[in-house]
Parts: C-alpha cells; sequence; structure tokens
C-alpha cells in the first residue's frame, strides 16, 4: 500500500508553500527543513509516497560519514534552483532515486505535471522496492540456512569420525563457539540424577577445576527433563556460579537414552542474547554429539571389554591362540607368545606366516566335530607335549586352547614301565605256583573237596597270568616294543584267527559265519598283533552272545583302506557305555556280564595295536540286538610281487 504522505524538504518555507500548493488533492504534506528523516532510521515506518527535496539543502549538508545504505526507498523529486549548482548533486548521487528535477518558477504547470507523473509512478516504485527488498531477504535467509547446514554437516562428519569421548566433546564446543560467536560454552552430562561437567570452553580456572565434580544447574536440569531448549537473554545464575548475561541450552539426546545432557552456549559480559536460528542449529548439532557420544561410549565399552579379555588372555597359564574367520591371529596367551615366539605387532597376520607348527596349523584349519571341536597331541621341539583343543565359533573365528601335559606323560611312562616290570616279575613266581599245585594231584590221591579246591586256584591263577600277560601285552605295544611291520595280507590272517577260534565257538554253542574277500587285503602290520586284535574281537562276540547265536567276520576294502567288521547278535551295548569301552580295566557291570571273565585290556590292546597300524577302531551296538566291532586299516599302496 502505497503512502499518502509527502515530504517536502527546504529551507525555503515559501518554497515549499508554493510546490505544496501543486500537489494533488488527498496528500497530507510535511515541510521540513533538515534532512534528518531520509539519513535517519525510518524503523518499521512505511516510507513517504513522494520526497520533494531542495537542492540547495543538499548542497549545505556533507553525506553522513555512517551512511551506508542507499536511500533508495525514497522515490525523489529534486527542486532545483540558483544559485544551488547541479554538481553538489554528485556526492548524493548514488544514494538516492531521483524521478526528476523541477526549476523555477516552480508555479508552473510544466511542475505540477512533474509531480503528478512522480506520483503516479510512485506505487509502482514502491511496489518494485518492496519485492528487492523481499528478494535480498529471502536470499539473505537462504544463505543463512546454507551456512547452518554447512555447520550442522561439518560438525556431524568431524564427530562422527571420532571415537574418543574427549575429542567428540571438544570439537562440538568449538564448532558451538564459532558458530554462535558466544564467550563460553561447555556440556554436561547426566549420570543418574547427578550431572557432570565434562568439556568447557573459554571457562573461568576455577569452573576448570571442577570437572569430574557433580554440579548443580537448575536450568540445564529443566533442559534435560523437558527435552527442550532454553535460551536466555537476562542475568541468570548458571553452573558456573556467576551471572550470564544471555545463554544457549540445548538437550542431548539420544534415541536409546532419551535426555543424556546439556550443551550450552554463554556470554557473561556481551548482552547479545543468540538468536532463533542459532537456537534451531545448536539443536542440530547437540543431536548429532549426543549419538557420537553414544558410539563413543559404545566403543570404549566395547575396547575395554576387549582389554579385559586380551589381559585375562595374557595371564592365561594355558597357551591360548585365537584365529579370526579369516585365519589370522587375533588374541594369543602370553605363554603361547613365548612357544611360538610371536612378536607384539602378529596381530592381524595370517597364521601360517605367524607360527610354523605344521600340526598346530593342522589342528587350526581341522573341520571339528559337529560340536564344531577337534583335539590333536601335539609335540614341540623342545621335547614337551600338548594336548590342544580346537574350538569352531561361528563365524567368529576358532581358539585352540593348549595344555602342557609333558608331566602327565611322564607320569603314564612310569606307571606303564612300573607295571611292565611288576608284571614280568610276578610271572616267574606264578608259574612256579602254578606247577606245584599241577603237580599235587600227581603226589597222592586227594579228597573230592581238595580237589575243587585246586580247581579254584588254579582257574585264578589263570585269570591271574591273563591279567597279566595282558598288561604286558599292552605295556610293549604302547612302548612300541615287538611291532616290526611288513607288508602281509589281512584276509590270510583272518582265516587263520577265525579257524582258531571254531572250538570255542561251537563249545559256545553258536554259528560263526566267515564271508572271505575278493581279492587279497594287503596291509603294512605286525601278523602277531593284528591276529591278537582279531582273537580279542572274535573272542568277545562269544563271551558276550547266547546260545544259539551268530558271529560274522568280514573284511574287505574300501577305497583306500581295508575294512574289518566283527558282529554278533549277543547281548549288546548301551549307548553310555559305548563311549568307555577301549578304555584300559573298562567292563560293563550287569547281571548278565557278571559271570563272564575278563581283564577289561582287550579292548585297550585292540586300540593301541590299531591306532600303531595309523588306523582307527569303533563300535556300534544295540542292547539286546548285538554288536559291531570295526577297524580300518590302510591299503599298502604298493603290493609286494608274491
Ligand atoms: P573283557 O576282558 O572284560 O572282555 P574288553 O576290553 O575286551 O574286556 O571288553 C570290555 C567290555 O566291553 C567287556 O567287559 C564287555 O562288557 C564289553 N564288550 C566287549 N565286546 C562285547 C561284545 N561283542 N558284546 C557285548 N559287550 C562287549
Amino acid at each position: 500500500m502505497a503512502s499518502d504522505h509527502i515530504l517536502i524538504l527546504t529551507t525555503d518555507f515559501d518554497l515549499g508553500r508554493t510546490v505544496a500548493s501543486l500537489l494533488p488533492s488527498g496528500y497530507t504534506v510535511e515541510i521540513l527543513a533538515t534532512l534528518e528523516r531520509l539519513t535517519a532510521d525510518q524503523g518499521e515506518a512505511a516510507p513517504p509516497a513522494l520526497v520533494i527535496l531542495d537542492l540547495a539543502l543538499l548542497a549545505e549538508t556533507a553525506v553522513p560519514a555512517g551512511l551506508s545504505r542507499p536511500l533508495t526507498q525514497f522515490p525523489i523529486l529534486l527542486l532545483h534552483h540558483p544559485p544551488a549548482e547541479l554538481a553538489f548533486l554528485n556526492a548524493w548521487l548514488p544514494y538516492l532515486k531521483v524521478l526528476g528535477i523541477a526549476t523555477p518558477p516552480f508555479a508552473r504547470e510544466v511542475n505540477r505535471a512533474l509531480i503528478a507523473t512522480a506520483l503516479e509512478h510512485t506505487p509502482r516504485y514502491i511496489q518494485q522496492r518492496q519485492l528487492e527488498e523481499n528478494l535480498a531477504s529471502a536470499n539473505q535467509q537462504l544463505n543463512q540456512r546454507l551456512q547452518e547446514i554447512n555447520i550442522i554437516y561439518t560438525v556431524g562428519k568431524s564427530v562422527a569420525s571420532s571415537l574418543q569421548v574427549n575429542e567428540v566433546l571438544e570439537r562440538v564446543l568449538n564448532a558451538a563457539l564459532n558458530f554462535t560467536q558466544a564467550e563460553e560454552g561447555f556440556i554436561l552430562l547426566r549420570e543418574g540424577d547427578q550431572l557432570f561437567l565434562r568439556a568447557a570452553k573459554n571457562v573461568q580456572e576455577s569452573l576448570i577445576q571442577r570437572f569430574n565434580d557433580e554440579v548443580s544447574d537448575s536450568i540445564a536440569w529443566r533442559v534435560i527433563h523437558s527435552g527442550r531448549p532454553v535460551m536466555l537473554k537476562r542475568e541468570t545464575k548458571i553452573v558456573t556460579g556467576y551471572l550470564a548475561q544471555a545463554l544457549l541450552y540445548v538437550p542431548l539426546r539420544t534415541p536409546e537414552r532419551g535426555n543424556t545432557g546439556v550443551l550450552g552456549v554463554v556470554n557473561r559480559l556481551q548482552e547479545d542474547g543468540f538468536t532463533e536460528a542459532q537456537l534451531f542449529t545448536l539443536s542440530a548439532i547437540a543431536d548429532f554429539v549426543a549419538i557420537a557420544l553414544d558410539n563413543a561410549r559404545l566403543f570404549s565399552a566395547v575396547e575395554a571389554e576387549r582389554s579385559r579379555i586380551r589381559t585375562i588372555l595374557r595371564h592365561a597359564a594355558e597357551a591360548i591362540l585365537v584365529v579370526d574367520s579369516q585365519s589370522r591371529l587375533l588374541l594369543w596367551s602370553q605363554t603361547a607368545g613365548e612357544i611360538f615366539q610371536l612378536p607384539d605387532d602378529a596381530e592381524g597376520q595370517p597364521v601360517e606366516q605367524a607360527i610354523t607348527h605344521p600340526q598346530l596349523l593342522e589342528l587350526i584349519g581341522a573341520a571339528g566335530g559337529p560340536d564344531g571341536i577337534a583335539h590333536a597331541e601335539i609335540e614341540l621341539d623342545d621335547a614337551r607335549t600338548f594336548n590342544c583343543q580346537l574350538t569352531i565359533i561361528e563365524p567368529l573365528g576358532r581358539v585352540v586352547v593348549m595344555q602342557d601335559i609333558t608331566h602327565l606323560k611322564e607320569l603314564d611312562r612310569l606307571k606303564s614301565e612300573f607295571v611292565s616290570t611288576v608284571s614280568h616279575d610276578l610271572r616267574t613266581p606264578l608259574t612256579t605256583i602254578q606247577g606245584y599245585i599241577a603237580l599235587l594231584t600227581r603226589v597222592g590221591p586227594l579228597t573230592p573237596q581238595q580237589q575243587s579246591f585246586i580247581h579254584k586256584a588254579l582257574n585264578s591263577l589263570d585269570q591271574i597270568t591273563n591279567l597279566i600277560s595282558d598288561l604286558l601285552d599292552i605295556g610293549r605295544i604302547e612302548a612300541g616294543y615287538d611291532l616290526e611291520m611288513h607288508p602281509l595280507r589281512l584276509d590270510r590272517l583272518l582265516v587263520e584267527a577265525t579257524q582258531s577260534m571254531t572250538g570255542q565257538v561251537e563249545q559256545a554253542g553258536l554259528a560263526l559265519h566267515w564271508t572271505p574277500s575278493s581279492e587279497p587285503l594287503w596291509v603294512m602290520g605286525n601278523p602277531r598283533r593284528l591276529r591278537q586284535v582279531l582273537e580279542n574281537l572274535i573272542s568277545n562276540a562269544i563271551k558276550y552272545n547266547r546260545r544259539g547265536g551268530w558271529i560274522k567276520v568280514e573284511g574287505r576294502r574300501d577305497g583306500s583302506h581295508i575294512i574289518v567288521r566283527v558282529r554278533d547278535n549277543g547281548i549288546g551295548i548301551p549307548l553310555e557305555e559305548q563311549l568307555h569301552l577301549f578304555e584300559r580295566f573298562y567292563r560293563i557291570q550287569t547281571p548278565e556280564t557278571e559271570d563272564i571273565r575278563g581283564t577289561g585290556l582287550g579292548l585297550a590292546i585292540v586300540k593301541s595295536v590299531i591306532e600303531k597300524h595309523k588306523g582307527r577302531a569303533w563300535v556300534e551296538s544295540s542292547p539286546g540286538e548285538g554288536s559291531t566291532f570295526s577297524f580300518i586299516l590302510p591299503v599298502l599302496p604298493e603290493v609286494p610281487q608274491k
């Protein structure tokens, strides 16, 4: 809306009145003898429809020193009359929007027309001015927004790139102060119902000393509880204990933990308050900060956990190695580091590069059982033996725990040596006792009771002799004595073994079926021990059977292995017992097995012998239905020409 006010600026009041008489009706007129109205700040007031300006007044007045903006909001008509010269206009011209110049005599019709035309242009001019102003202010706003977004982006990027809490706080404070031009800034973080000063910039020395002490700041609590920023422009007592002229507090909030603190900027001396735009930007920065702080906190929690695990691992007595899913070394205990001479910077190295022990590498690369576990016994160059367990933790990696069992091995060896020596020394007197008891029947007639006692004594002696001979055997097998190996035909050994057992089979009322192999079964082995294995298995199939039952023996080639099976339809073995059968002295105690004689060493001998032949033995069985004992041996790759 155009104004209906016209300003005539001249020191010549008569001239002013003359010009006023030329104005069309409907306008209010004001005649002033100074330029002040033009140069003073108009505030929100609408500019006059027209300013009629006496050049003589301009000529008397210098352009004010502080005038920085053009006075173009005023449409101006100049009155030019001698002796004022047009040249006076030059200094003012950049600041004025001159629509025309009226010359004397002023009461002329031509000047009236000039004023009318100027007034006609005025609304359009004012409209254009307003548009320009709007555009300029929109531009300014846009620029400001861009600047704010830029600040938010820069701060966001900068804080997100750091995982150190203190660094994040420092960066944020710097950005907040730079952007708001505030005198001071600080960050308060909440822990439970306490508030702590965690970062500060430009604050007094006394405040810095309060770091890590609880602080009280009711405005900060208000921000935390309401989740809304607070902007004040008056003397306010704040955390710092002194008065602030203006402050802006914004909440630090995270999606997970809610409002966790306050980012505050303060002007202690200047009275300048903060703006809405600054509030908006600071809030956006605070949102970034809270998330970055959360990340940093999580990171340091993970780091602390990691270093705890590392410390525990480092001090574990066992040798422990952890590799990731790409087989790169992740962690290791000090013991493992010493054994494999791992340098401190071995972390992240491929395990084959850091460790050269072939057996250990084989274990680390092993497939693991259904439970993701594998075992191996590893001997080091310094003659120490380790029992190693590999645990596969999908998808993270693999852990190997190594236990030094050198002393256990030594104990085991000493024990076997002792048993073997004692057994050996027992055998001679036992044979003597056996001989003399057998002689008793020859030296004179015996009563039936004496005969029964002798029979029992001989039976017990038999049992002891068997036990001793089994003990001696297992000792010798484990120590590797009497184990010379040479190429032999297992199919022939099978025939011999089954034939030697036929007497016992018949006596037990059983049937023995032998399935011959279609091809010779060559293995590298010790015939005496392999025959002992076959006899032990067949003998068990006889002992743990029932009259009328059967035994089936077969041997055949299966790829690169020879597989031998001894099956029976005897009493069978419960699943939980099957695990222990191959242990020394393990016997199943049931009413069914009570009267069956044995030493509990037969299957231990089988396992030992087969393992010495690089094979494996196992059992499958169902109680009441029967059992199948099997073993495999590697096929001899090159068959001797015989
Ligand atoms: P033992 O001298 O007691 O026979 P072994 O080591 O040969 O010792 O066998 C251990 C235990 O395994 C036996 O006591 C028996 O309970 C069980 N066993 C072995 N073979 C069979 C089988 N064929 N059927 C059922 N149980 C068996």
